[in-house]
């Protein structure tokens, strides 16, 4: 059986002083978890992170990567510089890098690319918004977003991992209930396997408003993986809940 995923992301938050705090008390409550546990820090400090977080079992984690190899992109971040690092994934698709930054689909599919070139696995993000759930578009959203990514990657696609944010449930509190998550997860399961006969091994992680109180039901799912989360991840004790939900 694959080991669950469970990925924080900090989003824009944090300081040299509260990270410190936070990784330290993490790593004296995450023992020898026995799912895989990373942390998508502000890039910032990823130099600051791969120090704490060294010899340990979390690893690092970017919250995007430049789809060009280098050059005159002002303001982004190459995969190479990344894993200078010591970054082992990078988020791509964020819906709030999709929302505020206009990331299309082809864009993310690029993302994927090029970190899958640098040997950082993609946590490539797919969701719907409320609007298109209430649409009954749920399902045509979804499988466009992840078939772009597939197009663009072939073969590799069995090196990702695919979270499923659905817009409507993150930063919230409002969770899609376990079965909700399912029936998306199922569906993205079937394209992938579709895509890659090795489909089995890619990570399928929920996120939208994960918290101590709704993530082993939610991680119970037969095709959920893991956990991508967000401000459940600024605490401590609640980020440890979830790591032991997943074991
Ligand atoms: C996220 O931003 O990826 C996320 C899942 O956030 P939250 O857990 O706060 O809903």
């Amino acid at each position: 059986m694959k080991k669950k995923l469970i990925a924080g992301n900090w989003k824009m938050n944090g300081s040299l002083a509260t990270n410190e705090s936070l990784l330290r008390a993490m790593l004296a409550g995450v023992g020898q978890a026995t799912c895989r546990v990373a942390v998508a820090v502000p890039s910032v400090y990823l130099a600051q992170c791969q120090a704490l977080l060294a010899g340990s079992v979390m690893e690092l984690a970017a919250q995007d990567i430049a789809a060009h190899e280098a050059g005159a992109y002002t303001g982004e971040i190459a995969g190479s510089m990344l894993r200078e690092f010591g970054v082992r994934y990078a988020i791509v698709g964020h819906s709030e890098r999709r929302q505020y930054h206009g990331e299309s689909d082809e864009t993310v599919a690029a993302k994927a690319q090029r970190a899958l070139g640098c040997g950082i696995t993609p946590i490539v993000c797919v969701g719907e918004t409320l609007a298109e759930r209430e649409a009954g578009k749920t399902v045509e959203v979804v499988k466009r977003q992840l078939a772009a990514v597939i197009h663009a990657n072939g073969h590799c696609v069995s090196e990702i991992v695919v979270a499923y944010e659905p817009v409507w449930a993150i930063g919230t509190g409002k969770t899609a209930s376990p079965e909700q998550a399912q029936q998306v997860h199922a569906v993205l399961r079937a394209q992938l396997r579709a895509a890659s006969a090795n489909a089995d091994r890619i990570a399928l992680l929920y996120g939208g408003s994960m918290n101590p109180g709704n993530a082993k039901a939610l991680l119970s799912q037969p095709d959920i993986d893991g956990g991508l989360i967000g401000g459940a991840a600024l605490k401590a004790a609640d980020f440890l809940t979830i790591i032991a939900a997943a074991a």
